[in-house]
Protein backbone atom coordinates (compact mmCIF):
# COMPACT_ATOMS: atom_id res chain seq x y z
CA UNK A 1 0.00 0.00 0.00
CA UNK A 2 1.42 3.28 -0.86
CA UNK A 3 2.26 5.60 1.68
CA UNK A 4 2.70 8.02 -0.84
CA UNK A 5 1.84 9.05 -4.01
CA UNK A 6 4.73 10.51 -5.63
CA UNK A 7 5.42 13.15 -3.37
CA UNK A 8 2.16 13.72 -2.41
CA UNK A 9 -0.10 11.90 0.38
CA UNK A 10 2.22 10.72 3.11
CA UNK A 11 1.16 11.28 7.16
CA UNK A 12 1.59 14.88 8.67
CA UNK A 13 -0.12 14.04 12.46
CA UNK A 14 0.76 14.87 15.64
CA UNK A 15 2.43 11.55 17.01
CA UNK A 16 -0.58 10.85 19.14
CA UNK A 17 -1.84 9.38 16.37
CA UNK A 18 0.58 7.44 14.71
CA UNK A 19 -0.46 4.01 16.23
CA UNK A 20 -4.36 4.33 15.34
CA UNK A 21 -2.84 4.85 11.91
CA UNK A 22 -0.96 1.83 11.98
CA UNK A 23 -3.62 -0.04 13.55
CA UNK A 24 -5.63 0.82 10.67
CA UNK A 25 -3.74 0.30 7.83
CA UNK A 26 -3.01 -3.07 9.76
CA UNK A 27 -6.65 -3.96 9.85
CA UNK A 28 -7.07 -2.90 6.10
CA UNK A 29 -4.29 -4.48 5.07
CA UNK A 30 -5.51 -7.85 5.79
CA UNK A 31 -9.56 -7.39 5.63
CA UNK A 32 -8.85 -6.29 2.18
CA UNK A 33 -7.87 -9.80 1.17
CA UNK A 34 -10.35 -12.03 4.02
CA UNK A 35 -13.17 -13.43 1.90
CA UNK A 36 -15.65 -13.91 5.12
CA UNK A 37 -15.59 -9.84 5.14
CA UNK A 38 -15.68 -9.59 1.58
CA UNK A 39 -18.39 -11.43 0.96
CA UNK A 40 -20.03 -9.57 4.56
CA UNK A 41 -19.51 -6.58 2.56
CA UNK A 42 -20.79 -7.52 -0.89
CA UNK A 43 -23.84 -8.73 0.95
CA UNK A 44 -24.58 -5.62 2.10
CA UNK A 45 -23.84 -3.76 -1.09
CA UNK A 46 -26.75 -5.81 -2.79
CA UNK A 47 -29.85 -5.97 -0.28
CA UNK A 48 -29.14 -2.97 1.77
CA UNK A 49 -27.74 -0.30 -0.56
CA UNK A 50 -28.80 -1.37 -3.64
CA UNK A 51 -25.51 -2.06 -5.87
CA UNK A 52 -24.63 -2.74 -8.44
CA UNK A 53 -26.02 0.74 -9.73
CA UNK A 54 -26.86 0.60 -13.45
CA UNK A 55 -25.23 2.52 -16.57
CA UNK A 56 -27.88 4.04 -18.21
CA UNK A 57 -27.37 5.27 -21.50
CA UNK A 58 -28.83 9.27 -21.99
CA UNK A 59 -30.03 8.92 -25.82
CA UNK A 60 -32.42 12.07 -25.88
CA UNK A 61 -29.65 13.96 -23.67
CA UNK A 62 -26.70 12.81 -26.34
CA UNK A 63 -28.89 13.42 -29.06
CA UNK A 64 -29.59 17.19 -28.20
CA UNK A 65 -25.83 17.70 -27.75
CA UNK A 66 -24.77 15.89 -30.45
CA UNK A 67 -21.57 13.69 -30.72
CA UNK A 68 -20.75 10.93 -29.06
CA UNK A 69 -22.85 8.73 -26.83
CA UNK A 70 -23.28 9.75 -23.05
CA UNK A 71 -23.80 7.60 -20.54
CA UNK A 72 -24.63 7.76 -17.01
CA UNK A 73 -23.25 5.48 -14.03
CA UNK A 74 -26.29 6.07 -11.37
CA UNK A 75 -24.80 6.59 -8.07
CA UNK A 76 -27.80 8.63 -7.42
CA UNK A 77 -29.61 5.31 -7.01
CA UNK A 78 -27.87 3.91 -3.94
CA UNK A 79 -29.14 4.25 -0.48
CA UNK A 80 -29.23 7.64 0.61
CA UNK A 81 -28.91 9.12 -2.85
CA UNK A 82 -25.46 9.22 -3.59
CA UNK A 83 -22.04 7.63 -3.93
CA UNK A 84 -20.79 8.46 -0.13
CA UNK A 85 -22.61 5.45 1.38
CA UNK A 86 -20.06 2.76 -0.31
CA UNK A 87 -17.36 4.36 1.61
CA UNK A 88 -19.35 4.73 5.04
CA UNK A 89 -20.29 1.01 5.00
CA UNK A 90 -16.91 -0.33 4.29
CA UNK A 91 -14.94 2.07 6.58
CA UNK A 92 -17.78 0.58 9.25
CA UNK A 93 -17.39 -2.51 8.73
CA UNK A 94 -13.96 -2.16 9.24
CA UNK A 95 -14.15 -0.57 12.57
CA UNK A 96 -16.69 -3.31 13.52
CA UNK A 97 -13.42 -5.69 13.01
CA UNK A 98 -11.06 -3.40 14.51
CA UNK A 99 -13.33 -3.95 17.82
CA UNK A 100 -14.39 -0.30 18.00
CA UNK A 101 -17.51 0.49 19.82
CA UNK A 102 -17.84 4.55 18.24
CA UNK A 103 -17.29 6.46 15.14
CA UNK A 104 -17.09 9.70 14.40
CA UNK A 105 -17.15 11.44 11.18
CA UNK A 106 -16.88 15.53 10.14
CA UNK A 107 -19.58 16.67 7.44
CA UNK A 108 -19.83 19.96 5.09
CA UNK A 109 -23.21 19.85 3.46
CA UNK A 110 -24.52 16.68 5.68
CA UNK A 111 -24.12 14.30 2.80
CA UNK A 112 -21.41 12.05 4.19
CA UNK A 113 -22.90 12.79 7.84
CA UNK A 114 -26.39 11.13 6.79
CA UNK A 115 -24.33 8.34 5.20
CA UNK A 116 -22.05 7.74 8.43
CA UNK A 117 -25.30 7.84 10.46
CA UNK A 118 -27.04 5.47 8.67
CA UNK A 119 -24.11 2.87 8.86
CA UNK A 120 -23.83 4.07 12.85
CA UNK A 121 -27.68 3.26 13.02
CA UNK A 122 -27.04 -0.19 10.64
CA UNK A 123 -24.38 -1.55 12.63
CA UNK A 124 -24.96 -0.69 16.04
CA UNK A 125 -22.06 2.10 16.97
CA UNK A 126 -22.43 5.34 19.27
CA UNK A 127 -22.17 7.78 16.43
CA UNK A 128 -20.83 11.36 16.41
CA UNK A 129 -20.79 14.00 13.74
CA UNK A 130 -18.93 17.19 13.61
CA UNK A 131 -20.60 19.58 11.69
CA UNK A 132 -19.63 23.51 11.59
CA UNK A 133 -22.49 25.97 13.09
CA UNK A 134 -22.73 27.94 9.64
CA UNK A 135 -23.37 24.55 8.25
CA UNK A 136 -25.51 23.57 10.24
CA UNK A 137 -27.52 26.54 9.56
CA UNK A 138 -27.56 26.12 5.68
CA UNK A 139 -28.57 22.23 5.63
CA UNK A 140 -31.11 21.88 8.56
CA UNK A 141 -32.56 19.06 6.72
CA UNK A 142 -29.86 16.74 6.96
CA UNK A 143 -28.61 17.52 10.56
CA UNK A 144 -32.84 16.64 11.15
CA UNK A 145 -32.11 12.92 9.30
CA UNK A 146 -29.01 12.38 11.43
CA UNK A 147 -31.07 12.89 14.56
CA UNK A 148 -33.38 11.26 13.35
CA UNK A 149 -30.93 8.23 12.88
CA UNK A 150 -29.49 8.34 16.56
CA UNK A 151 -26.76 10.30 15.66
CA UNK A 152 -25.18 13.20 18.17
CA UNK A 153 -24.44 16.48 15.78
CA UNK A 154 -22.09 18.21 17.54
CA UNK A 155 -21.71 22.16 16.45
CA UNK A 156 -18.62 23.52 15.45
CA UNK A 157 -17.74 26.94 16.43
CA UNK A 158 -14.04 27.53 15.92
CA UNK A 159 -12.31 29.03 12.31
CA UNK A 160 -14.85 29.68 9.59
CA UNK A 161 -17.55 26.96 11.41
CA UNK A 162 -17.53 24.84 7.48
CA UNK A 163 -16.09 21.57 6.58
CA UNK A 164 -12.52 22.11 7.24
CA UNK A 165 -12.69 23.31 10.67
CA UNK A 166 -15.20 20.05 11.49
CA UNK A 167 -12.19 18.03 10.36
CA UNK A 168 -10.09 19.68 12.59
CA UNK A 169 -12.42 18.93 15.44
CA UNK A 170 -12.74 15.41 14.74
CA UNK A 171 -9.31 15.02 14.31
CA UNK A 172 -8.98 16.40 17.86
CA UNK A 173 -11.12 14.14 19.43
CA UNK A 174 -9.96 11.24 17.82
CA UNK A 175 -6.71 11.91 19.40
CA UNK A 176 -8.53 11.75 22.94
CA UNK A 177 -10.59 8.32 22.15
CA UNK A 178 -8.17 6.41 19.74
CA UNK A 179 -8.54 3.54 21.73
CA UNK A 180 -12.43 3.17 21.55
CA UNK A 181 -13.01 5.47 18.08
CA UNK A 182 -12.93 4.76 14.38
CA UNK A 183 -12.93 8.06 12.51
CA UNK A 184 -14.83 7.66 9.60
CA UNK A 185 -13.28 10.20 6.76
CA UNK A 186 -15.77 10.70 3.85
CA UNK A 187 -13.43 11.50 1.14
CA UNK A 188 -9.99 10.19 -0.61
CA UNK A 189 -7.99 12.46 1.60
CA UNK A 190 -6.53 12.65 5.47
CA UNK A 191 -3.38 10.92 6.46
CA UNK A 192 -2.15 7.09 4.96
CA UNK A 193 -3.93 4.74 4.59
CA UNK A 194 -7.65 7.20 4.52
CA UNK A 195 -6.99 8.53 0.92
CA UNK A 196 -6.21 4.68 0.16
CA UNK A 197 -9.02 2.78 1.69
CA UNK A 198 -11.42 5.49 0.48
CA UNK A 199 -10.60 4.89 -2.92
CA UNK A 200 -10.30 1.08 -2.11
CA UNK A 201 -14.43 1.14 -1.31
CA UNK A 202 -15.14 3.33 -3.91
CA UNK A 203 -13.85 1.81 -6.45
CA UNK A 204 -16.77 -0.28 -6.59
CA UNK A 205 -17.83 2.44 -8.93
CA UNK A 206 -15.39 1.58 -11.40
CA UNK A 207 -15.23 -1.89 -11.98
CA UNK A 208 -18.94 -1.95 -12.29
CA UNK A 209 -18.50 0.54 -15.30
CA UNK A 210 -16.05 -1.51 -16.66
CA UNK A 211 -18.04 -4.85 -16.71
CA UNK A 212 -20.87 -3.37 -17.46
CA UNK A 213 -19.89 -1.61 -20.41
CA UNK A 214 -18.06 -4.22 -21.81
CA UNK A 215 -21.21 -6.48 -20.99
CA UNK A 216 -23.13 -3.76 -23.17
CA UNK A 217 -20.69 -2.30 -25.48
CA UNK A 218 -17.83 -5.26 -25.77
CA UNK A 219 -15.17 -2.29 -24.62
CA UNK A 220 -14.59 0.13 -22.07
CA UNK A 221 -15.65 3.42 -21.98
CA UNK A 222 -13.41 6.32 -24.71
CA UNK A 223 -13.57 8.90 -21.96
CA UNK A 224 -15.23 8.96 -18.15
CA UNK A 225 -15.63 12.07 -16.67
CA UNK A 226 -16.07 12.99 -12.95
CA UNK A 227 -16.62 15.70 -10.38
CA UNK A 228 -14.03 16.51 -7.56
CA UNK A 229 -14.53 17.46 -4.26
CA UNK A 230 -12.18 15.76 -2.05
CA UNK A 231 -11.70 13.47 -5.07
CA UNK A 232 -13.77 9.92 -3.87
CA UNK A 233 -16.18 9.75 -6.16
CA UNK A 234 -13.56 10.85 -9.13
CA UNK A 235 -10.68 8.17 -7.56
CA UNK A 236 -13.44 5.24 -7.61
CA UNK A 237 -14.13 6.18 -11.32
CA UNK A 238 -10.64 6.52 -12.31
CA UNK A 239 -8.53 3.58 -10.16
CA UNK A 240 -10.34 0.80 -12.28
CA UNK A 241 -9.39 2.63 -15.01
CA UNK A 242 -6.11 3.35 -15.22
CA UNK A 243 -4.59 0.58 -16.80
CA UNK A 244 -6.98 0.68 -19.86
CA UNK A 245 -7.22 2.92 -22.74
CA UNK A 246 -10.06 5.67 -21.32
CA UNK A 247 -8.95 8.94 -21.25
CA UNK A 248 -10.31 10.53 -17.74
CA UNK A 249 -11.02 13.43 -17.23
CA UNK A 250 -12.49 15.19 -13.02
CA UNK A 251 -13.78 18.57 -12.97
CA UNK A 252 -13.81 20.82 -10.21
CA UNK A 253 -16.01 23.73 -9.18
CA UNK A 254 -15.15 26.73 -10.71
CA UNK A 255 -17.60 28.76 -8.96
CA UNK A 256 -18.38 31.85 -10.11
CA UNK A 257 -16.41 33.49 -13.38
CA UNK A 258 -13.48 35.51 -11.79
CA UNK A 259 -13.03 33.55 -8.65
CA UNK A 260 -11.11 30.87 -7.30
CA UNK A 261 -14.20 28.58 -6.81
CA UNK A 262 -12.77 25.34 -5.02
CA UNK A 263 -10.58 24.40 -7.89
CA UNK A 264 -7.55 23.15 -5.47
CA UNK A 265 -5.47 21.33 -8.70
CA UNK A 266 -6.50 23.72 -11.75
CA UNK A 267 -6.24 27.26 -9.22
CA UNK A 268 -3.62 25.82 -6.23
CA UNK A 269 -0.22 24.86 -5.27
CA UNK A 270 1.19 22.37 -3.20
CA UNK A 271 1.45 22.02 0.45
CA UNK A 272 0.25 20.35 3.64
CA UNK A 273 -3.04 20.17 5.01
CA UNK A 274 -5.46 18.10 7.14
CA UNK A 275 -2.36 15.08 7.49
CA UNK A 276 -1.58 15.35 3.90
CA UNK A 277 0.51 16.84 1.22
CA UNK A 278 -1.47 17.83 -2.02
CA UNK A 279 -2.43 20.68 -3.94
CA UNK A 280 -4.02 23.52 -2.22
CA UNK A 281 -5.77 26.92 -2.66
CA UNK A 282 -3.30 28.96 -0.49
CA UNK A 283 -1.58 32.51 -0.33
CA UNK A 284 1.47 33.09 -0.11
CA UNK A 285 2.09 32.29 3.55
CA UNK A 286 0.17 28.98 3.83
CA UNK A 287 -3.31 30.14 4.65
CA UNK A 288 -6.25 28.45 3.67
CA UNK A 289 -8.28 30.43 1.15
CA UNK A 290 -12.38 31.14 1.41
CA UNK A 291 -13.70 28.76 -1.18
CA UNK A 292 -17.00 28.71 -2.58
CA UNK A 293 -19.17 26.92 -5.22
CA UNK A 294 -22.71 26.19 -5.93
CA UNK A 295 -22.11 22.82 -4.85
CA UNK A 296 -22.05 22.47 -1.33
CA UNK A 297 -20.05 18.62 -1.82
CA UNK A 298 -17.29 20.34 -3.97
CA UNK A 299 -16.46 22.91 -1.17
CA UNK A 300 -13.39 22.15 0.31
CA UNK A 301 -9.55 23.63 -0.19
CA UNK A 302 -7.74 20.55 -0.87
CA UNK A 303 -7.74 17.30 -2.30
CA UNK A 304 -7.05 13.83 -2.35
CA UNK A 305 -3.04 12.99 -3.23
CA UNK A 306 -3.92 10.58 -5.52
CA UNK A 307 -5.53 13.60 -7.92
CA UNK A 308 -2.18 15.59 -7.17
CA UNK A 309 -0.15 12.90 -8.43
CA UNK A 310 -2.25 11.79 -11.38
CA UNK A 311 -2.47 15.22 -12.58
CA UNK A 312 1.62 15.81 -12.32
CA UNK A 313 1.84 12.48 -14.47
CA UNK A 314 -0.62 13.68 -16.86
CA UNK A 315 -2.89 10.24 -16.65
CA UNK A 316 -5.78 12.28 -15.77
CA UNK A 317 -6.85 15.56 -17.08
CA UNK A 318 -8.17 18.58 -14.40
CA UNK A 319 -10.83 21.43 -15.50
CA UNK A 320 -12.92 23.19 -14.10
CA UNK A 321 -17.02 24.24 -14.59
CA UNK A 322 -18.46 27.39 -13.24
CA UNK A 323 -21.54 27.54 -11.21
CA UNK A 324 -23.59 28.82 -14.42
CA UNK A 325 -22.22 26.03 -16.53
CA UNK A 326 -23.53 23.45 -13.43
CA UNK A 327 -26.76 25.14 -13.39
CA UNK A 328 -27.35 24.81 -17.07
CA UNK A 329 -26.61 21.23 -16.82
CA UNK A 330 -29.03 20.33 -14.16
CA UNK A 331 -31.40 21.98 -16.40
CA UNK A 332 -30.74 20.02 -19.53
CA UNK A 333 -30.23 16.47 -17.83
CA UNK A 334 -33.75 17.16 -15.62
CA UNK A 335 -35.99 18.12 -19.29
CA UNK A 336 -34.14 15.54 -21.32
CA UNK A 337 -33.99 12.19 -18.85
CA UNK A 338 -36.22 13.07 -16.05
CA UNK A 339 -33.80 12.50 -13.38
CA UNK A 340 -32.84 15.67 -11.04
CA UNK A 341 -28.82 15.50 -10.56
CA UNK A 342 -27.07 16.96 -7.53
CA UNK A 343 -25.37 19.79 -8.37
CA UNK A 344 -21.89 18.26 -7.83
CA UNK A 345 -22.12 16.23 -10.78
CA UNK A 346 -23.44 18.64 -12.56
CA UNK A 347 -20.37 19.84 -13.13
CA UNK A 348 -18.97 16.56 -14.79
CA UNK A 349 -22.36 16.71 -16.96
CA UNK A 350 -21.16 20.40 -18.38
CA UNK A 351 -17.94 19.43 -19.31
CA UNK A 352 -19.45 15.90 -21.33
CA UNK A 353 -21.61 17.62 -23.02
CA UNK A 354 -18.67 19.91 -23.82
CA UNK A 355 -16.79 17.15 -25.28
CA UNK A 356 -19.48 14.93 -26.60
CA UNK A 357 -19.66 17.73 -29.42
CA UNK A 358 -16.19 17.48 -30.41
CA UNK A 359 -16.01 13.68 -30.44
CA UNK A 360 -17.66 11.11 -33.18
CA UNK A 361 -20.97 9.00 -33.11
CA UNK A 362 -19.54 6.04 -32.30
CA UNK A 363 -17.39 7.15 -29.22
CA UNK A 364 -18.59 7.01 -25.63
CA UNK A 365 -18.61 9.00 -22.38
CA UNK A 366 -19.05 7.23 -18.78
CA UNK A 367 -19.93 10.65 -16.54
CA UNK A 368 -20.67 8.96 -12.84
CA UNK A 369 -24.02 10.64 -11.56
CA UNK A 370 -22.42 10.87 -7.94
CA UNK A 371 -25.93 11.92 -6.48
CA UNK A 372 -29.60 12.80 -6.45
CA UNK A 373 -30.95 16.49 -6.62
CA UNK A 374 -33.35 16.50 -3.70
CA UNK A 375 -30.59 18.14 -1.34
CA UNK A 376 -30.54 21.02 -3.68
CA UNK A 377 -33.98 21.65 -4.62
CA UNK A 378 -34.33 24.92 -2.76
CA UNK A 379 -31.06 26.57 -3.87
CA UNK A 380 -32.27 26.01 -7.83
CA UNK A 381 -35.34 26.63 -7.58
CA UNK A 382 -34.45 30.13 -6.00
CA UNK A 383 -32.45 30.70 -9.18
CA UNK A 384 -34.75 29.85 -11.41
CA UNK A 385 -37.94 31.58 -10.29
CA UNK A 386 -35.79 34.53 -8.61
CA UNK A 387 -38.39 36.84 -6.58
C1 LIG B 1 -19.81 14.90 -1.34
C2 LIG B 1 -20.24 14.80 -2.73
C3 LIG B 1 -19.34 14.97 -3.80
C4 LIG B 1 -17.90 15.36 -3.62
O1 LIG B 1 -17.12 14.47 -2.89
P1 LIG B 1 -15.99 13.58 -3.56
O2 LIG B 1 -15.26 13.02 -2.41
O3 LIG B 1 -15.15 14.49 -4.41
O4 LIG B 1 -16.68 12.56 -4.38
C5 LIG B 1 -19.80 14.79 -5.09
N1 LIG B 1 -21.09 14.48 -5.32
C6 LIG B 1 -21.98 14.33 -4.33
C7 LIG B 1 -23.39 13.98 -4.68
C8 LIG B 1 -21.59 14.48 -3.00
O5 LIG B 1 -22.49 14.32 -2.01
Amino acid sequence: MPRRYGKYGGAYVPETLVPALEELERGFRSLRRDLAFRSELRTLQETWAGRPTPLYHASRLSGEVGGAEIWLKREDLVHGGAHKLNNALGQGLLARRLGKKRIIAETGAGQHGVATAMIGALLGFETVVYMGKVDMERQRPNVERMRLLGTEVREVTQGTQTLKDAINEALRDWISNVETTHYLLGSAVGPHPFPTIVCEFQSVIGREIIAESRRRTGDVPDLAIACVGGGSNAIGTFHPLLPFRTRLVGVEAGGVEGSVGAASLTRGTPGVLHGMMTYLLQDAEGQILPTESIAPGLDYAGVGPEHAALKDSGRVEYTVATDREALSAFHRLARTEGILPALEPCHAIAEAMKRARGMRKDERIVVTLSGRGDKDLEVVAALAHPR
